[in-house]
């Protein structure tokens, strides 16, 4: 593709570690200047700031907890002073607490909840009040497959991404007159420290349900969001992709 993004501003939450790592340097790669958000981990933070530069990228670390609105405020006017614009947002933070419901505690969905669905609503609002302005930007929200198809042990997480979906669509109608793309990737199982965490026998499963045969690696996922942001999409929006080995087909 070449430097098919030079000339753009990208933020992505989570940037640190995982799928979000994979975006920041594959936007790099392809020309874009890549902010690098994180909650708690600087040096992985910085880290990816360094990968982004050994792809000749410029990029930089910005601190800020999606989950928290003041916070994100604050972020984004300290990024609109450094940039001046903001092109692209990938909405990619987030988390899962696990359990059956009758072991759920109110924390852990609130907490799931705050992080996934209102941290991607903080964020999008914030990107929006730049990109109106300037009659463009693109878009991304990271959700999941089981977000589409349901998963036992998982209702906060399920819920959250379920909601990104909702999200995307009502976003994308509303945007669109105003030159907006909003479209949801759906990864499926992606090898990264939140799935190192899972159950062999629960690993098994899941790996038995891709036909492709292989766990997703982040640069799968990292390939469809450069694609999704690109002008080759540029008639794309309200749309949700799956990078999940065939674990579902719509
Ligand atoms: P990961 O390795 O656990 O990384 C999570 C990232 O999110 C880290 O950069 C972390 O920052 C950041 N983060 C968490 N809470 C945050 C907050 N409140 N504010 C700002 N940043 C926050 O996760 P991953 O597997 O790469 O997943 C990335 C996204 O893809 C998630 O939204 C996840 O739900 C989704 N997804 C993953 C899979 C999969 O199989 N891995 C499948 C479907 C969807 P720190 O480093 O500072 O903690």
């Amino acid at each position: 593709m070449g430097k098919n993004l030079e000339g753009r501003v990208a933020l992505v939450t989570g940037g640190s570690r995982g799928i979000g790592r994979a975006i920041c340097v594959e936007l790099a790669d392809r020309g874009a200047q890549v902010i690098v958000n994180f909650r708690s981990n600087e040096a992985e933070a910085e880290e990816t700031v360094k990968l982004c530069a050994e792809k000749g990228g410029q990029a930089f670390a910005l601190q800020f907890d999606v989950a928290d609105s003041a916070q994100v405020d604050q972020a984004f006017a300290a990024l609109k002073e450094r940039t001046g614009r903001l092109d692209i947002l990938v909405n990619n933070a987030g988390i899962s607490k696990d359990g059956l419901i009758l072991r759920l505690k109110d924390e852990d969905w609130h907490s799931t909840l705050s992080t996934n669905l209102h941290g991607a609503f903080y964020t999008v609002r914030a990107a929006a009040k730049i990109m109106v302005k300037a009659r463009c930007g693109s878009i991304v929200q990271m959700s999941s497959v089981v977000g589409e198809m349901g998963n036992a042990g998982q209702v906060p997480y399920v819920s959250s991404k379920a909601g990104m979906l909702g999200l995307t669509k009502a976003l994308a109608r509303e945007l669109a007159p105003r030159g907006i793309r909003v479209n949801s990737i759906t990864p499926g199982f992606i090898e990264t420290d939140m799935t190192a965490e899972l159950d062999e026998n629960l690993k098994q499963e899941h790996f038995k349900a891709i036909p492709l045969g292989r766990y997703g690696k982040p640069e799968d996922v990292a390939h469809a969001v450069a694609f999704l942001v690109s002008d080759e999409a540029a008639y794309i929006t309200g749309q949700t992709i799956g990078v999940n080995g065939g674990m579902l087909m719509r």
